[in-house]
């Protein structure tokens, strides 16, 4: 029997959260076998809501959550919750306690995070955001386990993963990340619309650069398998009415605007793709990708394709043995290029704004 792994959440009882935790406890993200410890942290003004949380959780009788106990008492103040199951210990802990939360913590999904309201300037976002981040990244620098893999999704997730980098300097540098898989699981989507092939038969999009709207979504390598075999996208582009030059504009604007539009409809943001993307980020990182793939993640630049060090940029990786390598080699054309170093200089500007807010 495998032991559990711990795996906090934070922003718990927040949208993304609500449909995070139960992807997590069905194996969405660790696979169907894996015991887990969720540990959902989220602020006291969502205390009563996080208990609702898990009050739901315990509903659910989720087998890998099998250790949760079915007194609740206030579990908020009580906190943790363990049992030994033979040699599993599985439960959740639900808190508002940031040391608590982090308390030898495996893998860290990072949700919590202050919301862009209106008539908020991005400095103000960035300013609120950057001091959750620091102080997040110091709690789990103490209580940790070593080694916790961390996934940000909260925005401004490249910046607030940098933050983390800075003030968790015992957590390698290799173990921090930032979430563009939504985008490329987006990008995925729209070709297998267009093209009207199974989603699951494309690869190899590219998401360069920042979640926001200066990402890059490149679809130069991408192939679909057909029953001729693996053919690069812009070959079948040819033969759609959907030509190639909508690659280099229609496509890249509806994956870098998808989130508005969702907004649009749902009033809302998106929140069951995001969890799920969020699943797709851990289990590749930690299970590993498919021979002869390659997905999108925000990582440390080591320099790789002109990218200077020093950022977190979403770049094509693949992983294995829980460990991602960027993707070395491709061919970059001037129109991607340009793309490229447009999304890295934001995020130089967004990291010199960050600092100054951290300075005050
Ligand atoms: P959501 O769960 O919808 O979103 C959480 C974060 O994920 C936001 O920063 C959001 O950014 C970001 N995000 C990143 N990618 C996406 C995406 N593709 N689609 C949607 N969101 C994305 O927000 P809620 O307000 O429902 O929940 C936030 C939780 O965080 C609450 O439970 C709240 O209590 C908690 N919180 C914690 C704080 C702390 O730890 N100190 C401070 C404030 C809140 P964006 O805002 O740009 O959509």
């Amino acid at each position: 029997v495998q032991s559990a792994v711990r795996i906090l959440v934070t922003g718990a009882a927040g949208q993304i959260g609500y449909a995070l935790v139960p992807m997590i406890a069905k194996g969405a993200m660790l696979g169907p076998d894996q015991p887990v410890i969720l540990h959902m942290l989220d602020i006291k003004p969502a205390a009563e809501a996080l208990k609702g949380v898990k009050m739901e959780l315990i509903d659910a009788a989720f087998p890998l959550l099998k250790g949760m106990p079915l007194n609740l008492q206030d579990c908020l103040t009580m906190g943790r919750f363990l049992t030994s199951y033979g040699c599993i210990i599985a439960g959740v802990v639900a808190t508002t306690d940031v040391a608590e939360a982090c308390k030898d913590v495996n893998i860290a999904v990072m949700v919590g995070g202050f919301p862009r309201t209106e008539g908020m300037e991005r400095k103000d976002v960035m300013s609120k955001n950057v001091s959750i981040y620091k102080a997040q990244a110091s709690a789990l620098e103490q209580h940790a386990a070593p080694n916790c893999k961390v996934l940000v999704v909260a925005n401004p997730a490249n910046s607030n993963a940098l933050i983390l980098k800075e003030f968790a300097p015992s957590i390698p540098e290799k173990n921090i990340t930032c979430l563009t898989r939504l985008d490329h699981n987006r990008a995925l989507g729209q070709i297998s619309e267009r093209l009207n092939v199974h989603v699951g038969d494309v690869k190899n999009v590219i998401i360069w650069g920042n979640h926001s709207s200066t990402q890059y979504p490149d679809v130069n390598h991408a192939t679909v398998m057909t029953s001729a075999g693996e053919k690069p996208v812009s070959e079948l582009v040819h033969d759609d009415q959907w030509q190639l030059h909508l690659l280099n504009s229609e496509f890249v604007a509806t994956v870098q605007q998808r989130g508005a539009a969702i907004i649009k409809a749902r009033k809302l943001s998106s929140a069951l793709s995001a969890a799920s993307s969020a699943c797709d980020h851990i289990r590749d990182w930690v299970l590993g990708t498919p021979q002869g793939s390659w997905v999108s993640m925000g990582v440390y630049s080591d320099g790789s394709y002109g990218i200077q060090p020093g950022i977190i940029y979403s770049f094509p990786v693949t992983c294995q043995k829980g460990e991602w390598s960027i993707v070395q080699g491709l061919k970059i054309d001037e129109f991607s290029r340009e793309k490229m170093d447009a999304t890295a200089k934001e995020l130089i500007e967004e990291k010199s704004l960050a600092y100054s807010c951290l300075k005050g």
